[in-house]
């Protein structure tokens, strides 16, 4: 097995003394370094703005721009790149269609579905929408191992449902959700559905023809990208049908005070200036998940999953939150009834990296009575003896609390 680490130069640094250990990596991934150097090259060479110019560097970064969504359709397997809006992350990727596609489609009476499961990000844009149109958010539980409850899918599923909304694998619990097998179940209702992908980018191949999913939501900086920059995969039809999210420059063919006519797909969803760096950014870690391969990562993660999984379970009154069977290389975890924040706030005077909280998952934490959990995210990069360390420091801060 290569040594990825020396391909991500933020690890090799000291933290209060002790050698980094990341493991808040469902957060932010770190970056590479062809990625920070595609950035620097971007701005010491080509930096320009797009598709307005005609003269030379304009006329670079234009191609470059376009090549990196070529780059990302075949990342997803998008049939089309004009079906790839280029965004800011996730968030922005969710709020344009339940700004977009409910304007459009949701009416007073009808019903949105999201699983109980979800980042805040794909709750509250759609209690926007529901508020906005007088309609109701319906909600698919989950059971304590952190398991979806399907048998309840096809009761919520009805005439009323306009959208189904789930994320393919949770941030907080893990758990890889059967996003294929809820899609299959909505269109045979004739319900669309938007899969928010921000922790399956960069951990599993992502096919959006295979799952058939109407929308597909992800960001750049949780799979090696630099931070600004996310997409939104979608169907043609429904880009053709929605009308456009933000108005501004870009996503105009022609203006006058009496009527605005819209751009051609991408463009119409893509007002204003985009972050040009960023998304070729995007296109360089792209190209490096694929110089190692997916399947290699993915690998890697799972043996990192499974070794931290039984090393925690180790530690006296260790409660990992999220077991379900088939999961992605993310544990959330409490201790007794210590609080997450305080073993969080020690460890990290020993030099590692974890998340404590809600997770910006705050029905999970009701679904479970606990006001939040430590959470532990890997990434290929990490290695068991960075797991081995996070299990003394979790034993010498309980040590200190008890
Ligand atoms: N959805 C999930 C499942 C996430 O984990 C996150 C971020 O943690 C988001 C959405 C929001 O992503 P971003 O903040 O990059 O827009």
């Amino acid at each position: 097995m290569p040594d990825f680490r020396k391909d991500f130069p933020i690890l090799d640094q000291q933290v209060n003394g002790y050698p980094l250990v990341y493991f808040d990596n469902a957060a932010t991934s770190q970056k590479p370094k062809v990625v920070i150097d595609a950035l620097n090259d971007y701005y010491q060479t080509i930096n320009s703005n797009i598709h307005r110019g005609v003269h030379h560097l304009s006329q670079l970064a234009t191609a470059r721009f376009e090549e990196a969504r070529r780059a990302v359709q075949q990342f997803i397997h998008a049939p089309h790149a004009h079906e790839v809006i280029l965004t800011k992350g996730t968030t922005e990727s969710i709020n344009l269609v339940a700004s977009s596609f409910c304007q459009r489609f949701l009416h007073a009476g009808d019903e949105v579905v999201v699983s109980e499961m979800e980042h805040h990000a794909n709750i509250v844009p759609w209690q926007l929408a529901c508020e906005r149109h007088g309609a109701t958010l319906r909600v698919l539980p989950f059971d304590d191992r952190g398991v979806l409850r399907m048998e309840e899918l096809d009761s919520l599923l009805n005439e009323k449902t306009r959208i189904v909304a789930v994320n393919h694998v949770s941030n907080t619990l893990g758990t890889i959700n059967p996003v294929a097998e809820i899609i299959r179940k909505a269109h045979a209702k004739g319900i669309p559905v938007l899969v928010d992908g921000a922790q399956a980018a960069g951990h599993l191949p992502i096919d959006v023809q295979a799952l058939d999913c109407d929308f597909y939501c992800f960001s750049g900086h949780k799979m090696y990208a630099p931070m600004g920059v996310g997409v939104l995969y979608a169907k043609e039809q429904w880009l053709n049908e929605m009308p456009p999210y933000q108005g501004g420059g870009e996503m105009i063919k022609t203006v006058t005070f009496a009527h605005t006519t819209y751009n051609e797909l991408p463009y119409k969803f893509e007002a204003g200036t985009p972050s040009v760096g960023d998304v070729i950014g995007l296109q360089t870690a792209i190209e490096y998940i694929n110089s190692i391969g997916l399947e290699v990562i993915a690998g890697r993660e799972q043996a990192l999953l499974e070794y931290a999984t039984q090393q925690l379970l180790q530690i006296d009154g260790l409660q990992i939150v999220g077991t379900a069977p088939h999961k992605s290389a993310i544990i959330s975890f409490n201790i007794n009834k210590l609080h997450p924040f305080d073993i969080g706030t020690l460890i990290d005077q020993m030099g590692i990296a974890v998340r404590t909280g809600h997770h910006c998952s705050m029905p999970i934490m009701e679904h479970f009575g606990i006001p939040g959990t430590l959470r532990a995210s890997f990434a290929f990069y990490n290695t068991e003896e960075e797991i081995d360390r996070l299990v003394a420091a979790v034993k010498k801060a309980v040590m200190m609390l008890s």
